[in-house]
This record gives C-alpha cells, sequence and structure tokens, in this order.
C-alpha cells in the first residue's frame, strides 16, 4: 500500500485524513506545532477515526501514526502533503528534507504564489531535487467540528488547477491526486500558471482593503460583524476587478515574452469564480452578485479579535493579509516589476495592507522594502528579470 505523509494538523490536514483513509492509502501525520500531535492522536483514537462531513455523506478515515518528529512519519512516503498556510511550507520543508526518499513526491494545498521558487531553492541548497506539485487552491471550504475527530466540508470547487514540477508530469499527478481527493484537477503547464491565477490573493485583501479600510476603530457586537462574502459592495467588487484585470495584463506580458506560456490558464476573477462554483452561485449576472449569492461563502464574516463582552474589532493581522500578501500580491507585483507592467491598485492594497501588517515591502513604487526577503517574490531567489524567470521556468518543464 503507498504511504502517504500529511504535513498539518489544521482544517485542510483533517479533511485529507479522512478521505486518504476512505481511498485506501496508508497515512502518516506530521503535526510538529504545539500538542497537536497529542490532540490528534487522542482525537482519532475513538471509535470514529477521523469523520468528514460532506452533507449527507460521511467519510472515515485514520491515520496510522501521528508524530513530531519528522524522523517517525517522512521515511517511506510515497506522497508528503503540505497542508499549511504559506508561511509554514518553508519552515516545514527544512525540517522534513533531510528525511524525504529520493523518489517522494512533495505537494502543497494550496500552492500560493512562488512555491516553485523557494522549494526548489530550498532543494538546490542541499542538493536534492524532489518531484512537486501544488494546487492553486484548496479544492474545499472546510472546518474542524472537533479536533481530531470531526471536520465539515462546507463546499467542494468544481475543479482545480494542478502544476507539477518537472511540468511534463501534471497528468500523472493529476491521475493519483483525484480519486485521493475525491475532486476535479485540471493539469496546467506551471508553477507559474498557479502563481499568477492565485485568486485568494485577489479575493482576501482585496475585501479586507474594500470593506475594512477606515473601519479601525469600529466595535461591532457579534451579530452585527459585516459578511465577508455576501458582504460585497459595488466598490469592493471594483476593486476586486482592477485587481484581476492587473493580473491580466502581467499574464499578457508574461505571454508576450514567453510564447509557450498559456494565459488561457489564468482566467480573470469573474470567470473562475464562475467556474468554481458553478452550483452554489445563484446569480452571477455581475462580480458583485457572484459573490452576494455563493452559498459556498454563506454567513461568512469579515475576521474578527475580541475587545470586551460580545465586542469585536476588525482584525488586521488576519491570514487574509498576513499569507495573502507576502505569498501572493508581493509575488505577482515582483513579476510585473520584470515585464515592466503598472500595478496601481495592487500597490494600492500592498502598501495599505503592509502599514497594518508592520511590514515594509513596497517603497516608493519599489520592491525594496526591508521585509522583503521574507516573502516569495522571485527577486528574493535572485530572479532579476523575466528572461531569468522564463529560463528558471523552463528548466522546471524539461527536467
Ligand atoms: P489551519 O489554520 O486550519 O491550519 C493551520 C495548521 O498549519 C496548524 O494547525 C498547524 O498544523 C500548521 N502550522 C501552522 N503554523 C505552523 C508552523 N509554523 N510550523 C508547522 N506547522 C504549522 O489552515 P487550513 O484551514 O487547513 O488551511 C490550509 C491552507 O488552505 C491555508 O493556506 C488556507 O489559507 C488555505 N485555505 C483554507 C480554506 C478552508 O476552508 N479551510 C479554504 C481555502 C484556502
Amino acid at each position: 500500500m503507498p504511504k502517504l505523509t500529511i504535513c498539518g494538523g489544521g482544517n485542510a490536514a483533517h479533511v485529507l485524513i479522512a478521505l486518504a483513509g476512505q481511498a485506501g492509502w496508508e497515512v502518516d501525520v506530521f503535526a510538529p506545532l504545539n500538542d497537536e500531535a497529542e490532540r490528534l492522536r487522542a482525537g482519532m483514537a475513538g471509535p470514529g477515526g477521523m469523520i468528514a462531513h460532506r452533507g449527507d455523506e460521511r467519510l472515515a478515515g485514520r491515520a496510522r501514526q501521528v508524530s513530531a518528529d519528522p524522523a517517525q512519519v517522512i521515511p517511506g512516503s510515497t506522497l508528503v502533503l503540505l497542508a499549511l498556510p504559506a508561511f509554514a511550507h518553508g519552515p516545514t520543508l527544512q525540517t522534513i528534507a533531510g528525511f524525504l526518499e529520493p523518489e517522494a513526491v512533495v505537494g502543497v494545498l494550496p500552492a500560493r504564489g512562488g512555491f516553485d521558487y523557494q522549494a526548489l531553492s530550498l532543494f538546490a541548497g542541499r542538493g536534492m531535487s524532489p518531484r512537486l506539485f501544488g494546487l492553486q487552491t484548496l479544492p474545499w471550504a472546510c472546518r474542524i467540528k472537533r479536533y481530531g475527530q470531526e471536520v465539515e466540508i462546507l463546499g467542494t470547487k468544481a475543479a482545480t488547477a494542478l502544476a507539477a514540477w518537472p511540468g511534463g508530469e501534471a497528468a500523472q499527478r493529476v491521475d493519483i491526486l483525484s480519486p485521493l481527493l475525491a475532486v476535479t484537477l485540471t493539469p496546467v503547464s506551471s508553477f507559474l500558471t498557479l502563481t499568477l491565477a492565485n485568486t485568494g490573493q485577489l479575493i482576501h485583501p482585496g475585501i479586507m482593503y474594500g470593506l475594512g479600510r477606515g473601519q479601525e476603530p469600529a466595535t461591532f457586537s457579534g451579530a452585527d460583524i459585516p459578511l465577508f462574502y455576501q458582504g460585497v459592495d459595488d466598490a469592493t467588487a471594483a476593486i476586486l476587478q482592477q485587481l484581476s484585470d492587473e493580473v491580466q495584463a502581467i499574464t499578457g506580458a508574461v505571454a508576450q515574452h514567453w510564447p509557450q506560456f498559456n494565459p488561457a490558464e489564468v482566467p480573470s476573477l469573474y470567470t473562475w469564480t464562475r467556474q468554481a462554483y458553478p452550483d452554489d452561485i445563484t446569480d452571477s449576472s455581475t462580480l458583485r452578485r457572484a459573490f452576494n449569492t455563493n452559498r459556498a461563502y454563506a454567513g461568512l464574516r469579515l475576521p474578527t479579535r475580541p475587545v470586551g463582552p460580545d465586542t469585536f474589532r476588525i482584525d488586521y493581522q488576519t491570514r487574509y493579509l498576513a499569507e495573502d500578501v507576502p505569498y501572493g500580491l508581493v509575488v505577482v507585483r515582483g513579476i510585473a516589476e520584470l515585464v515592466g507592467v503598472q500595478t496601481p491598485m495592487i500597490d494600492e492594497v500592498i502598501t495599505w495592507a503592509q502599514a497594518h501588517l508592520g511590514r515594509q515591502y513596497l517603497v516608493k513604487g519599489r520592491l525594496a522594502g526591508s521585509d522583503l526577503k521574507q516573502t516569495r517574490a522571485p527577486q528574493v531567489f535572485g530572479i532579476q528579470s523575466i528572461q531569468t524567470m522564463i529560463t528558471f521556468s523552463q528548466v522546471m518543464e524539461v527536467n
């Protein structure tokens, strides 16, 4: 039986444990954060193991071993899946690299931007070149109901893009991953597609900026916290549209420099939203309505933190900014710089977000901030020209 090791102990990891068990994989979990390994073990020790609820469906699985020690779970793994927020990718890869089998395939869901730059640099530094793949988004919206025991799949995307390194292996990865994840995966030509087509980098910071800008002093009772997706208004939809237009302009410019790159793999936000949620959106007449009427997004509110009894303020340290800006918008902003495309709205959102995060990425319109090295902008990995980026990506395809 092939062995899969899941890295992480959050929502996505819970879903994966249930699905992989169901699909007949031998599953181990690497969960080094805090006491997650113990809590997962304790949760799964019950008779049900790990249960994922999807509508009326009940999917059950169980991990064989859960450990905070990579030596116990990484060796022997055919497949290693990183089900982690992007800021944990680098530290996790560092920790597991020495235990990976030479033929192991390492996958990440979702990849976010620039995963290939980070992973290939890190592995090359150790004289390794494992096979990689990434998904454009997490295929599910999911939330843990009881830690180690139950997770709810709130929605499943109709299709999710998968890129591989070497690029020619994407179809092979899809054949293995589709039945494992029980979702439709679409192979795309390179990780650059995922970096540009990462819609979370537009949706999350875009809505935070649209709805959260100027609301810093505001307090809300629990019931009054504004809705995130259903709360998208015309002004916020216009921000989202402009962010998407700028990514389309960058994509077009990359395609001009690199004829093998297929810009059709990077749909606009409006197109992607309708493709990802064809059965969940009840009114797709405009971008705003597509967000407002998407059942998979229903009821989700702006991220907040408590500041008193039933009193909340918007949380500007949220992952919607802390993850999607340095591992998303800043990466595409770096590519824009390489192809000479102006990105006024991306710049506006990064400038606003970095002030809230206490970080410096953009300075006077250039990616020259002191915190740039904590991002996955191509420049951080020595990619200073579009030609270098193309060479890097082509190497990915031919190796
Ligand atoms: P989560 O918050 O539930 O998982 C976080 C987990 O990551 C932690 O429990 C821990 O196991 C691990 N982790 C965090 N920091 C770590 C560190 N420094 N070292 C090692 N491990 C660490 O996240 P999730 O909901 O499972 O999401 C995973 C990814 O999928 C994120 O990028 C998220 O933005 C994305 N995503 C999630 C959803 C969803 O519905 N859950 C939807 C779309 C995208």
